[in-house]
Order: C-alpha cells, then structure tokens, then sequence
C-alpha cells in the first residue's frame, strides 16, 4: 500500500482517488468548501462541463488520438456509472448535428471532416444522414426544417451526479477541503501556508491551478441552464453554424442546458449579454418550443489547456501529473486515467474495458519515501467525508 497525495478535486482527482482507495492510501487536496459545485460555478470546470462524450464530433477540432482515448473512455464510463450504482448517469444514445438550410455549405465541410474517422479498434461511425420523419421520431421538439444528421454510439454523462457520487464511493479516502496547493513535486506537496506533505507519489491534477509548475491556460466557457416543462429532448444536439457553435443538452427535471462560446481569455466573471441572446437565439431556432422556457441560471468556467491543446500525462519517480484536458475532459479522463496508472503500475479500480497500453519503462513508485504524520494529518477541522 502507497501513500498517495491528490492536488484538485475535480473530474481527474476524484476519478484517479476513487481508483486507488482501495489498493493504497490516498488523501486529496482541494482548495473547494466539500465536494458539490458551487452555486457560482467557481471550482472544477468539471461541474460546468455539458458532459457530452463526443468522440466523434470532436474530430472536428482535434485529432484521431483524441478520439481514440474517448471511445476507449465510453466504455469505461459504463464500467465506472455500475460501480458507482449510477447506471442512469450515463447514456449513449448518440447526439445530433443540425444546421439550417442557409449554412448547409459549412455543415458540409464539417462532415465531410468527420467522415473521415478512423477505424478505431472496430468502432467505425460516421455522420448518419436523418430524413424529416426519421428526425421527428427521435426528437420531436427540433424544428423538423432543419438538416440533421445522428453519430451513433456518441454519450452524455451528468457530472453533476457522478462527481459527487465518485467522492462518496471513495470514503477511506481523506479529503482535505479548504486546502490550497502551492506547488507539487516528486513525493511532495506544499500547501500555500507553507506545509509541505510527504508522499510516494504525488499526483498534479489542479487544471487551471497548476500554474506555475505547468504552463496551462484557462480557456472561457458560458453556459446557460434552462427548465422547459414539457419540451422532450434525448441527446445532445450541436447546431452546425459558421459562427454560433451551439451545443443543446438535456438534464434531468426537464432542464436544458445551452452552451457555446470558447473565449480565450481566464476571466471568471458573468456571461455577457451578448453571448446570452446569441446562445438562447442559436438554441431557440433549433428548438422553437424553448420560448416558453425559464432561465434558472448562468454559468461560467475555465477548461484547462495546454499550448498545444492535447492532453499530456507526465510521469517520473513520485510525481504524476495530468492536464490539458481542454474542451473534452468528460470524455478523455477515464482512459487517460487508466493509461496514467499503467505506467506507473499501480494497481487501480477493476476496471475492463479496452486493455490499457503495456507501459514502456514506466516509471514506478520510489519505495520507503513516505513520512508519517504530519501537521495536516492532525488538522481534522477540515476534513469533510463526501
Ligand atoms: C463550459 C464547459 C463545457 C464543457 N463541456 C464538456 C463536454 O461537454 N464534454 C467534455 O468531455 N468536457 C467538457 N468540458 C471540459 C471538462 O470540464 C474539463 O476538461 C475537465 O473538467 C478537466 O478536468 P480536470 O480534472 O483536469 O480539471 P477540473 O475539473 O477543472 O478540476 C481541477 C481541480 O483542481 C482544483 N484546484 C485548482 N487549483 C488548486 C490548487 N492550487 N490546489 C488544490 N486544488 C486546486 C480545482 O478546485 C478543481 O477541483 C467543458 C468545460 C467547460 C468549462
């Protein structure tokens, strides 16, 4: 048994803590009040993610690698939402693509991208092209002029269930809530008060926080939540449109949640009115029944990106650090995760799925490296059991 020290307690934290709680002693740093989101949308980009797991959609803005990670990832999610008893969480009913008949030449060109997937271990989609009836059967709340196209065997997950859900399945796990992480090193971790832990490995998945220690950068996402009694929708829908990239999601108690606009800039503060009206606008000229629809509220988040906007795990003796998930963290984290451990060799979570890469001189723990008690370790007052 190692002893394992976590810095964030977002989607990559709680999903590497739950894995190890049960081989190794794992204790997570977090600077967040406890582990539900915050009313304000502060804290992991996690909880504002729309939680679209589109590996094929997203070949539109990265490569056949991201897309490899996040089939593998679909199937891992099933495994991990059975575990946790949260079946429902996750659902892979595919989403829609939809564009007006005005902007059918930029749609074109998208599909014609996707059209090109690769053959990826079997998993061979392509756009499938929907006529009005067969678009009516699936979703009979999308204005039935539009072009549409299904990608079968895309999914959703409800982060706002699983990330509390993956804490509670994890209680031998410390969480230490109201702890800033200064900086991380092979075996350490030191807080902003200047205390330092020991661990065997330590792991880096702070996101935008990491800075200095990685160069991430916060790239700005808006998010509007609408409750629409009586408005039916199964599957996230993105509206193909030269300039308003509109995603449509459903959530539970007839809520829709409407996102877009990737701004790049780290400012944290209110969605403007503009991009309000042109997201509600994007999103009612898909759905014409959404007029009627309440706002319950506005959100806005940082996904964290590297310069490249890939996703990078970098291991050495002690240290692990993952990040860059940028705009598909949802669907990249359980393989990354499970490709992370590997080359470390540390035993996780039985989780199937596809087997993960055979790890190439990974590197492994540095035994007899850990310390016991320390300060923090005697500091209950802010211990919070999800
Ligand atoms: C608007 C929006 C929509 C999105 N939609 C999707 C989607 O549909 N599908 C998809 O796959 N992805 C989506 N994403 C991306 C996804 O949310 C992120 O890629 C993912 O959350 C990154 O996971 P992470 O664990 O690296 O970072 P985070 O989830 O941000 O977690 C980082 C954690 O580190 C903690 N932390 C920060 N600083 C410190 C510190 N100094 N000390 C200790 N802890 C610290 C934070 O409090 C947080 O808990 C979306 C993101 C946004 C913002």
């Amino acid at each position: 048994m190692a002893r394992i020290g976590i810095a964030g307690a977002g989607l990559l934290g709680r999903l590497l803590a739950w894995q190890l709680a049960g081989t190794h002693e794992v204790t997570v740093f977090d600077p967040a009040n406890g582990p539900q989101a915050r009313s304000d949308g502060r804290g992991p980009a996690a909880f504002t993610a729309a939680g679209m797991l589109s590996p094929l959609a997203e070949l539109d803005n990265s490569g056949p690698a991201i897309a490899a990670l996040g089939w593998r990832s679909m199937v891992l999610w099933r495994e991990i939402t059975d575990e946790l008893s949260q079946p429902d969480t996750f659902r892979t009913l595919g989403s829609l693509l939809v564009a007006h008949g005005s902007d059918l030449g930029a749609a074109q060109r998208v599909l014609a991208r996707l059209a090109q997937a690769p053959d990826l271990a079997g998993v061979v989609q392509t756009p499938q092209r929907l006529d009005r009836a067969a678009l009516a059967a699936l979703e009979p709340a999308i204005d039935p002029r539009l072009h549409a196209w299904l990608l079968p065997g895309e999914g959703q997950i409800l982060p706002l269930q699983v990330l509390p859900a993956l804490c509670a399945a994890a209680p031998r796990v410390r969480w230490r809530w109201q702890h800033t992480v200064a900086s991380v090193a092979p075996g350490r971790i030191v807080l902003d008060d200047g205390s330092e832990q020991r661990f065997d490995l330590a792991i880096d998945v702070r996101g935008t926080g990491a800075r200095p220690d990685l160069p991430v950068r916060g790239v700005r996402g808006e998010v509007v939540w609408l409750q629409a009694p009586g408005v039916p929708l199964h599957r996230p829908v993105r509206l193909l449109h030269p300039r308003h990239r509109v995603y449509i999601v459903p959530r539970p108690g007839d809520h829709i949640v409407i996102g877009a606009s990737e701004i790049e800039s780290e400012d944290r503060s209110p969605v403007s009115l503009r991009s309000a009206v042109e997201l509600m606008a994007a999103a009612q000229s898909v759905m014409p029944e959404l007029a009627e629809a309440r706002i319950v509220h506005l959100e806005t988040n940082l996904r964290p990106a590297r310069p490249d906007n890939e996703p990078r795990i970098d291991t050495e003796d002690g240290l692990l650090r993952i990040n860059g998930l940028y705009r598909h963290g949802w669907l990249l984290a359980p393989a990354l995760a499970q490709d992370a451990l590997a080359a470390l060799g540390l035993p996780a979570a039985p989780l199937r799925g596809f087997p993960p890469p055979v790890p190439e001189g990974g590197h492994s723990l540095r035994p007899g490296e850990a310390r016991s008690a320390t300060v923090l370790d005697q500091a209950s007052a802010h211990v919070d059991l999800c």
